[in-house]
């Protein structure tokens, strides 16, 4: 068995928000973690994470962009040698026409733009990371999709809704596809979880909106974290092709 500190982690939009919290969890953990974001500001982030003698790296890219994928996935193998976890956590989700979203109103651009960071780009790293993973007999894929993709949230966009519904169906091939390499792949399902994607509206709108949720709060990104830790781990070797709903009791409702 592979010891945790000798384990490679890659976690996209890392610059913030959940894929910080997740990035924090596993350098925390003894990860050896590749923080990729767009935003130059994982950057400042990780330089924070290392400070503390975390093992963290960033890598300024945008997951959109194939060639900067194929280049930054290569560049992990010939500096470590391997990658054990890819978490697929980077993603947008625009205003259309800046009101609420009628697919009447979206153009295929807004969709095209949606569904290339949030599902294409997973598929991408997907399959980039995949032989790494295969070569070494071992790996664990873990995808963001949302409570969106598993039921209708009436303030997710149908480009979103595609994209994140998309993630879990992807999930389930990659799965069945790899399982007997020593590679699982799974996806995480958040409900409402505190970042800069949610961090809007007024004091009211929150109160209502925290008021639906079960468990009266809203959720931290280090409690996703927490699950990608779980499903990263030797013992989660028995779970695969799955959805982990993590919404405070959101989904039952
Ligand atoms: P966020 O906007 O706070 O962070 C997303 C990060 O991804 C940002 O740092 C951003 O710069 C980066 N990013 C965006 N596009 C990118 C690209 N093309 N290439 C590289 N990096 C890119 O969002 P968040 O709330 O932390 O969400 C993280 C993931 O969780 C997303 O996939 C989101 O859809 C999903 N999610 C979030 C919630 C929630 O309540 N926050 C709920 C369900 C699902």
């Amino acid at each position: 068995m592979t010891d945790i500190k000798q384990r490679v982690a890659a976690v996209t939009g890392a610059g913030g928000g959940i894929g910080l919290g997740i990035a924090e969890r596993l350098a925390r953990a003894g990860y050896q973690v590749i923080a990729m974001d767009r935003d130059a500001k994982v950057n400042e982030a990780v330089a924070i994470l290392s400070a503390e003698g975390l093992k963290v790296q960033a890598v300024v890219l945008d997951v959109a962009d194939e060639a900067a994928v194929k280049k930054a996935v290569a560049d992990i193998d010939a500096q470590h040698g391997r990658l054990d976890v890819l978490v697929n956590n980077a993603g947008i989700h625009p205003k259309v026409n800046g009101e609420r979203n009628s697919f009447m109103k979206m153009t295929t651009a807004q969709w095209n733009e949606v569904l290339g960071v949030n599902l294409t780009s997973a598929f991408v790293l997907c399959r980039e990371v995949a032989p790494l993973m295969k070569r070494q007999r071992w790996g664990r894929i873990i995808n963001m999709s949302s409570r969106a993709g598993r039921t209708l949230v009436d303030t997710a966009g149908i480009h979103y809704a595609a994209a994140k519904a998309g993630m879990i169906g992807m999930t389930r091939v990659i799965a069945a596809e790899v399982a007997a390499d020593g590679i699982t792949a799974n996806c995480i399902a958040p409900g409402r979880i505190v970042s800069p994607m949610t961090d809007q509206g007024s004091a009211e709108q929150r109160a209502m909106l925290v008021g639906r949720i079960p468990v009266r709060r809203i959720g931290t990104p280090d409690e996703i974290g927490h699950v990608v830790q779980f499903l990263a781990s030797e013992d989660a070797g028995y779970l695969t092709g799955t959805v982990i709903d993590v919404n405070g009791g959101t989904f039952m409702c």
